[in-house]
């Protein structure tokens, strides 16, 4: 494994792809073999741990590939927003964690619904008072009882109950006794570990996070209640630490790509990067060539929750045969890459095929994306794209 932020160091040979698909720049290329070698390793990660798998879907926001992920043994799907999970639900997906706060009754209606008419299985969350109001009130109205995962904070500081509190007990004791709604069990997500520095940080939170759900649900226990799931999940500490014990499942999204976010943490190689954009030098001038694909293609995310290094992604020449030099971008504008050519511009029309910081991020501005494999090429649905209700 290589050394955090040591993105320097790779040769550019490792980052050889084969020729891009023939498509309109810039476009999004998935490199199916890469992806499903990443899947089929996690899937082992998790055998070998004993632990469930459930990835996040927001990552790729295609029905196809969850499905190629349930294949691959993953017990069900984690979703982010509720018409997100409806795309999933109604393509027949059995099993889906909603990993976001309902604070809004109605909200759900449409979800709960759906997973009634395909007798899909839905788990939510809940952090505080108001998220356990509208799930009970959702429940009630829908004659449903609906497994809740209290969400706890790990240390990310987004949402989640303290592990340590007494508020976790309470807001336990909440989800047990009402009506319309069951308590199964602790959810929490190190989104910190995006900041961690060295392979042991990843240990140490990866751990930190283990021990602080199983010193809450032992305290849930003993209060008479099931805590029968503990789900973590980040790519960085489910790809880059121990699986630790006490942990019942894994939600990671990230690992299916890759992207250099990844890379720049250590926890995968240049030939794992299963995606990228293909753009073409519209332009050169005395210092950058610059590149169809802008903000509105690559986003404008150094990392994931705000972390990251500089630039907005690693550029390669396309040339087939190894690639010959690793380009930073720059800059963007909204439809411009600036790409730093330090003296030898490529020439207007080159194709530069773009590793961005955030896999997950640059695909939820694509409907259709190129699915490439040794069987040839094939257009991608987005499925959800757009789904943030
Ligand atoms: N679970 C939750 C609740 C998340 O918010 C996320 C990512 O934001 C994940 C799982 C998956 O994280 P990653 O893409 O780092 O694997």
């Amino acid at each position: 494994m290589n050394l955090a932020g040591n993105i320097g160091a790779y040769d550019p040979v490792d980052f050889g792809r084969r020729a891009p698909a023939a498509a309109d720049t810039p476009f999004v290329e998935i490199d199916h073999e890469r992806m499903s070698r990443n899947i089929a390793r996690m899937r082992d990660r998790a055998a070998a741990a004993g632990v469930g798998l459930r990835p996040h879907i927001k990552t790729h926001k295609s029905v196809e590939l969850a499905r190629e992920q349930i294949k691959a043994g993953a017990a069900g799907v984690t979703a982010s927003k509720p018409s997100e999970a409806l795309v999933f639900v109604n393509a027949g997906i059995r099993s889906i964690t909603l990993a976001y706060p309902i604070v809004r009754s109605e909200s759900i209606d449409r979800l709960l619904e759906a997973a009634a008419a395909h007798d899909a299985e839905l788990l939510m969350i809940a952090a505080d008072e108001t998220s356990v109001v509208a799930l009970a009130d959702a429940a009630l109205r829908h004659r449903a009882v609906l497994p809740v995962l209290m969400k706890v904070d790990v240390g990310l500081g987004r949402i989640g109950v303290s592990p340590e509190s007494g508020a976790a007990l309470c807001l336990a004791d909440r989800i047990a006794s009402e009506r319309g709604l069951s308590f199964a069990g602790l959810l929490s997500h190190a989104g910190h570990s995006y900041a961690a520095k060295s392979s042991q940080d990843l240990e140490r939170i990866a751990l930190q996070e283990a021990n602080d759900l199983g010193a809450l649900g032992d305290r849930i226990r003993a209060r008479g209640i099931d805590v029968s799931r503990i789900s973590v999940g980040a790519t960085p500490t489910c790809v880059g630490a121990r699986l630790p014990p006490g942990i019942t499942e894994i939600r990671p999204g990230n690992y299916v790509f890759f992207d250099v976010t990844a890379l720049r943490l250590g926890i995968c190689e240049p030939d794992d990067l299963a995606f990228s954009v293909v753009s073409r030098v519209v332009f050169r001038n005395e210092r950058y060539v610059i590149v169809d694909a802008g903000s509105k293609t690559l986003s404008a995310d150094h990392g994931p929750h705000s972390t990251g290094g500089s630039g907005f992604g690693l550029a390669i020449s396309v040339e087939p045969g190894p690639a010959s030099h690793v380009w930073k971008v720059d800059r963007l504008s909204e439809e411009h890459g600036f790409v730093p050519h330090e003296g030898a511009p490529l020439a207007v029309g080159t194709l530069l095929r773009i590793f961005p910081n955030h896999a997950c991020a640059t695909i939820a501005q694509f409907d259709h994306v190129q699915l490439s494999g040794s069987e040839g090429t094939r257009v991608l649905s987005v499925d959800a794209r757009g789904c943030v209700t």
